[in-house]
């Protein structure tokens, strides 16, 4: 009789130098502090491991979820089946120097805030707002981060991928990672994984660089919830239109108007669901009181979004993504 072994003996037989965890607890490491357990996780070192691992999942159709520093996803309270992978590889290095211009090489394992801190300190620019977001690099090129109006692809070259379709390593050109607020083709294709970014910098002086640091933390602090437990803003900033422009002319010039307007404007902020609320500070943050859950998080998410469409009719999109 042939043998049926569970996932835990199988990645174990396949993988035996590999310390997995197995029934692993992801609400901890999730910023949210939200999320039940993964039923295998792994913590790639370096690329090798990930690719064997991938083509691994691929030949056994094993369901598998990257994750970045789980600041910008709502994890099931009922866990995630498969392999949740973590890319931990994070080096950075500086391909060329100029006077005028800065090409370095950053891995999708390194923390956007270092790469920020490391790029200032080279004199890089460009980068500066992003300072205070959570989480890795290959996250901020997955949703393409967005700082006022800054967009983090606009730096960026070129990416590395692993295209787990064809099986091989592919350098994708700014224009093929198809960068536009909220979007990237990493959203569209799951076949292609992010290992790292050729970022091409403006030079300036190191002085004027951290000068902008120091003010987007500043602002930042401001205006964000930053001493709770949140996933950043839930909803992406709705396209402006006539209607929308004719009731809030403050924003008549702008493309998008901030989510976080609306929902204040419709009465919502501090409304709670369990121990998930609309923040006071910054209506686009959901914030975690304590022991809110996944299934307290999409109630409100649907309240928000009904209530806005009724007030507004604006059809507010979630900037997060579910990992399930
Ligand atoms: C306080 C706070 C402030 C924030 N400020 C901002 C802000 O200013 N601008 C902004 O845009 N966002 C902001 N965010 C949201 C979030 O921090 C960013 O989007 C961040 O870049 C997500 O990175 P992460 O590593 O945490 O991604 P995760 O949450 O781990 O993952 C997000 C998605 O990316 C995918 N992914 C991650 N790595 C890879 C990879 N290597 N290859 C393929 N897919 C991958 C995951 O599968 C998942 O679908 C903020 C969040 C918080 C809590």
């Amino acid at each position: 009789m042939v043998e049926i072994m569970n996932l835990e003996q199988l990645f174990r037989q396949h993988f035996p130098s590999f310390n997995f965890l197995f029934d692993f607890s992801l609400d901890q490491k999730s910023y949210f502090k939200i999320g039940g357990n993964a039923e295998v996780f792994y913590s790639a070192k370096n690329r090798q491991e990930a690719i064997d691992l991938l083509l691994f999942c691929k030949k056994e159709n094993i369901r598998f979820s990257i994750l970045g520093g789980s600041s910008n996803v709502i994890i099931a309270d009922e866990g995630v089946k498969g392999l949740v992978l973590s890319l931990d590889f994070a080096e950075l290095k500086i391909v060329s120097e100029a006077e005028d211009k800065l090409l370095i090489q950053a891995d999708a394992g390194i923390k956007t805030s270092a790469l920020v801190g490391k790029v200032a300190a080279l004199g890089g620019g460009g980068l500066e707002g992003f300072i205070g977001v959570p989480g890795v690099l290959g996250g901020a090129i997955y949703n393409n981060a967005h700082y006022l109006k800054d967009l983090i692809g606009d730096s960026i070259e070129q990416v590395e991928t692993f295209d787990l379709e064809k099986e091989e390593i592919v350098l994708l050109t700014r224009e093929k990672c198809e960068f536009a607020y909220e979007q990237s083709v990493f959203q569209k294709n799951k076949n292609l994984l992010i290992f790292s970014a050729f970022f091409a910098l403006k030079k300036s002086s190191p002085d004027e660089v951290k000068q902008k640091v120091a003010a987007s933390i500043e602002k930042r602090s401001l205006t964000q919830p930053l001493d709770l437990p949140s996933c950043g803003c839930v909803f992406q900033n709705p396209p402006n239109d006539e209607h929308l422009k004719k009731i809030f002319p403050q924003f008549a010039e702008v493309q998008f108007v901030p989510a976080g307007f609306l929902i204040e404007q419709a009465g919502l902020k501090g409304t709670k669901e369990g121990d998930i609320q609309v923040s006071e500070k910054h209506a686009a943050f959901f914030v975690n009181l304590g022991h809110g859950k996944a299934k307290d998080v999409v109630t409100l998410i649907e309240k928000v979004k009904s209530i806005v469409l009724e007030k507004f009719n604006v059809i507010l999109k979630e900037e997060v993504f579910y990992l399930r």
